[in-house]
């Protein structure tokens, strides 16, 4: 994964679980420090994964 904001190589991948079938992926870039989620291929908006956890929390 690339950063989409400056194309540097090296970012940060951190995966999380949600639920059993729900899973997203933390990208961190330690060069221009752009941060964003991704499930599925999709880029979230920190309020979507947000939204997210809340539905799938019990
Ligand atoms: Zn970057």
């Amino acid at each position: 994964m690339d950063c989409p904001q400056c194309g540097a190589k090296d970012v940060i991948e951190i995966k999380h679980r949600l639920a059993d079938h729900v899973e997203l992926y933390f990208f961190s870039c330690h060069r221009c420090e752009e941060r964003w989620w991704d499930r599925n291929g999709q880029k979230l908006a920190l309020t979507e994964v947000l939204e997210l956890a809340r539905r799938t929390r019990r």
